[in-house]
């Protein structure tokens, strides 16, 4: 990797003095987005800084991501389990689980269903729930500012990948999970997900592909056919559904904080943008969700297509989850018109 390469990317911006209030709404003043400073540059200038123990995996990923689509590892099987899977641990695991209940406790739900909810969302590959969770409080606290872990105000490599690729500082403080996330590091059961949630990860898509070999055999396939159509569900199933959600989850911290409309006038620079709002099944409403973090629904327009709070009502209905947080309603008044 060309740090050289890595340093021109974190070029940039003045220093700005902290806000005092990052999340209050302005009273009807436009606030363009700030520039914030780049991550130490002496960290940059050493190789060291790269984060190797992420940047490794990360590339792997996308490699075997690219192997998938080579013909003898293609399976139509295979795409249908990705597309399923997109749901139970993209939807359900990260926007639902992680997102809108751990982070912001949108909705109440009983524990067991809340423990099942991060197991998806760990199977996403996206780190433990503390460090998801405390990562996007303090995105939340700081948006846009130096300690916001991936703001586009750096550049939109950085806020897509580049945070996670290079040691930048932000995470530095000891101590900063706990400041962010101790409410879930008080339950053990988080805090045993802290050293075992890639190996469950793995797990799940090693469990992708025995379910392939024993389709296989069930099906009367050949030995090779068994091993092709068991490989087909580990790449779709496991690999590239985790490869798609992540660059769905990266660009909500990416582009929904370039492009877009506003329907409020926060402090930071927070867009609804339409494509990764369906794309990304509600979570690309990001104006309206910074201007309401704790609210469940995220669609606050009619047609503001918002699947997962759907998904959080589809439970409610069933029984499974209660005290579902609804916008403000004086937060209609501040909307931009
Ligand atoms: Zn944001
Ligand atoms: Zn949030």
């Amino acid at each position: 990797m060309d740090v050289g390469k890595l340093r021109n990317f974190l070029r940039i911006c003045d220093v700005k003095a902290p806000r005092d209030q990052p999340n209050a709404l302005a009273a009807g003043v436009a606030c363009p987005a700030p520039p914030i400073p780049p991550p130490p540059v002496s960290s940059i200038r050493d190789p060291t800084s790269i984060m190797w123990r992420w940047a490794i995996p990360i590339a792997i990923c996308h490699l075997l991501a690219l192997a998938a689509f080579a013909p003898w590892f293609f399976s139509w099987s295979g795409v249908v389990v990705a597309l399923l899977g997109f749901y139970v641990f993209g939807v359900l695991g990260i926007n639902v689980g992680f997102h809108r209940l751990l982070t912001h406790r949108g909705f109440s739900c009983l524990k067991w269903l809340e423990h099942s909810l991060a197991i998806l969302g760990v199977c996403s590959l996206q780190g433990s729930p503390v460090f998801w969770v405390a990562a996007h409080r303090r995105h939340h606290h700081h948006a846009d500012e130096r300690p916001d872990p991936h703001s586009p105000s750096v550049n939109f490599l950085w806020a897509h990948i580049g945070w996670l690729l290079v040691e930048s500082g932000v995470f530095a403080p000891l101590g900063w999970k706990f400041q962010y996330a101790k409410d879930l590091l008080h339950d053990p059961f988080y805090a045993r997900l802290e050293r075992s949630c890639v190996w469950i990860a793995l797990g799940s898509w090693l469990g992708f592909f025995v379910v392939g070999i024993a389709t296989g055999f069930l099906i009367g396939g050949s030995g090779l056919q068994v091993l092709q159509f068991g490989a087909s569900l580990l790449l779709w199933g496991g690999i590239v559904r985790t490869v798609a959600v992540w660059h769905i989850t990266w660009s909500v911290n990416s582009v929904t904080h370039l492009w877009g409309y506003r329907n409020y006038e926060s402090e930071e620079n927070s867009r609804n943008n339409v494509f990764i709002g369906i794309l990304a099944a509600g979570e690309g409403w990001h104006n309206n969700h910074h201007a309401d973090q704790r609210s469940a629904k995220h669609g606050h327009l009619w047609w503001e297509f918002d699947g997962t709070y759907l998904t959080i009502r589809l439970l409610a209905t069933i029984g499974l989850v209660n005290g579902i947080v609804m916008p403000n309603s004086r937060l209609a008044a501040a909307r931009v018109r």
